[in-house]
């Protein structure tokens, strides 16, 4: 499963995440990250059973923790089923059924936001 953490400026240079990982023993994914040197995001993948203990020690280490859950907003109005974001999609979000219907693998969002821009369409957003 996936959080999205926002760092304020007056933790951004601490070790957060390297932390964590010592004190809990729970590998830390990091997925997308943009940290300067006043602020930042980061997009960690963890193991769904660890959800409840690593939010709440980022959170008492000043770290603001969202559960990234429906990232993924489909138009099936809008889709004409024509794949372009198949192809670009560098997590296999999407794939088709047999009956070439657009299947969406949400939970592998990494928000690149590249299939909103390949749609044609328009029928793709990204919920962040
Ligand atoms: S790129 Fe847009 S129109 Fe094409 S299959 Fe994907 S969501 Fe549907
Ligand atoms: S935002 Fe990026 S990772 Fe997420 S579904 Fe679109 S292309 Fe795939």
């Amino acid at each position: 499963m996936k959080l999205f953490l926002t760092i304020q400026r007056d933790v951004v240079k601490r070790p957060l995440i390297s932390q964590v990982v010592l004190e809990t023993g729970v590998l830390i994914n990091v997925e997308r990250a943009h940290i300067d040197s006043n602020e930042g995001w980061v997009l960690i993948d963890i193991p769904e059973k660890e959800e409840v203990r690593i939010t709440a020690r980022f959170i008492e280490l000043g770290v603001q923790v969202k559960k990234l859950e429906n990232a993924v907003v489909h138009d099936e109005h809008e889709c004409v089923e024509c794949g372009a974001c198949l192809s670009i999609c560098p997590q296999e979000v999407f794939s088709f059924d047999q009956e070439f219907h657009l299947v969406i693998k949400e939970d592998r969002c990494i928000l690149c936001g590249q299939c909103v821009c390949a749609c044609p369409h328009q029928a793709l957003s990204i919920r962040q």
